[in-house]
């Protein structure tokens, strides 16, 4: 398919997509558009990054101009669902966007705000509601939202969901929806957990998968630091005092760690914030607006926090510390290179983060090159040959289990 012309979308959303400059849809519009266009269930097997979000929001808001429905109060005709408030946010933006020329009645429903607005929103009655689990549990529980009228449920996100420990919630509110609708199941990875699921909430799903998990790195160019784990900081400044990093978005494993960062970098005459779960949701948003308009050119974020974050022009992603999961590697360094740009991946690794490495390089089937051009480079090779575990050594290899438990409960 070469463009969106030959979608059959209507007049409106055609001419929002050319104001924002899309010219031609990405391999899962193309795909899933169309299917969804004629009404079936979609198993979306997809990551942030490849334009998921238009591609379940076009249809909808195409159905949504196409059969007007009389809503009566408490009512919304679509469901979203998914993990996090950021990213409820930048589905709602995107949705209004997308549908700047038409009337569209929209809504995000998450906690850590006032419910007041969210119950007078949803009173009037809803063309969409963007949720995450948890409030709308709360207010679907009070009567507050109602059901009965619903005709499109979207589950985002599915996999991260049930690592957030939603599922519970998520299957209180699906049995309180409609049998008869369009569901739509978004997820980056398919355990059997979300295969089961899956088979329980569609109905003859069409399957669309788009870019393995481990190939859209490879617009990215990514290095490793060898650092030790005092001199982080120092390298962090030097690293962020280069004119050529416009925005960069920097990992830390904990939420100590993150604030921790800003204040060491602000000592140091860079402007940063953190985002995570510890701060309010004002806090929160604020400082994405602001890295988002370029106005602040460093964040720093958790891997919750930041999970989904669609910043389009992120320059630079660097991990402060090194993720335990290889899979959240690559959702970080996804946080570039976005929407076909380029984007370097700094990592830095101490000694004890030499295994984690490792089990980076495996998932993503790549070595990542060193880079020992900075003032802070540690040789790391003796740390390598000191840990190395002797084969059938047991005492080496429980030592560094308990070391490894140790970490992720400071994490
Ligand atoms: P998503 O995967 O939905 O988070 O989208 C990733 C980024 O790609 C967002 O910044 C979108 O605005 C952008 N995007 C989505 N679809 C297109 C398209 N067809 N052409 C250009 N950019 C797009």
């Amino acid at each position: 398919m070469q463009d969106f012309e030959s979608l059959d979308l209507i007049p409106e959303i055609k001419k929002a997509l050319k104001e924002k400059g899309y010219t031609k849809p990405t391999p899962i519009q193309a795909q899933a558009i169309p299917l969804l266009l004629e009404g079936r269930d979609l198993l979306g097997i997809a990551q942030t990054g490849t334009g998921k979000t238009a591609a379940f929001s076009l249809p909808i808001i195409n159905k949504i101009a196409r059969e007007k429905v009389k809503l009566r109060p408490r009512r919304t005709r679509v469901l979203i669902l998914t993990p996090t408030r950021e990213l409820a946010s930048q589905i709602e933006l995107n949705i209004k966007s997308y549908g700047a020329q038409l009337r569209l009645s929209t809504k995000v429903v998450f906690g850590g705000v006032g419910e007041r607005p969210q119950i007078q929103a949803i009173a009037k009655g809803l063309d969409i509601v963007v949720a995450t689990p948890g409030r709308l549990l709360d207010l679907m529980n009070q009567g507050h939202i109602v059901f009965d009228q619903l005709d499109t449920f979207v589950l985002d996100e599915a996999d991260r969901m049930l690592d957030m420990g939603f599922i519970n919630d998520i299957k209180k509110i699906i049995a309180k929806l409609p049998a008869k609708k369009q569901t739509l199941l978004f997820s980056a990875t398919m355990p059997k957990d979300i295969e089961r699921l899956a088979s329980t909430l569609l109905d003859r799903p069409k399957r669309v998968e788009v870019t393995p998990e481990s190939s859209t790195v490879d617009k990215i160019e990514q290095s490793v630091s060898f650092v030790t784990k005092e001199n982080k900081l120092k390298l962090l400044e030097f690293i962020l005092k280069d004119d050529s990093i416009n925005s960069a978005l920097v990992f830390s494993r904990t939420k100590h760690g993150a604030d921790k960062i800003v204040k060491k970098l602000a000592q140091a005459s860079i402007t940063a914030a953190a985002i995570h779960g510890n701060k309010s949701q004002n806090n929160r948003e604020r400082a994405l607006k602001n890295f988002r308009s370029g106005e602040l050119k460093v964040l720093i974020a958790t891997d919750i926090a930041a999970r989904g974050i669609d910043v389009e022009h992120v320059s630079h992603v660097i991990n402060f510390n090194l993720p335990e999961d290889a899979k959240s590697y690559v959702h970080r360094i996804g946080r570039t290179a976005r929407a076909g740009r380029g984007g370097k991946a700094i990592s830095f690794c101490d000694g004890i983060e030499l295994s984690l490495l490792k089990s980076i390089e495996k998932h993503i089937k790549q070595k990542i090159t060193v880079d020992d051009t900075h003032p802070y480079h540690a040789d790391l090779s003796t740390f390598v040959s000191a840990t190395k575990p002797v084969k059938n050594d047991k005492s080496k290899v429980s030592m560094s289990k308990k070391a490894r438990r140790r970490r992720s409960f400071r994490g």
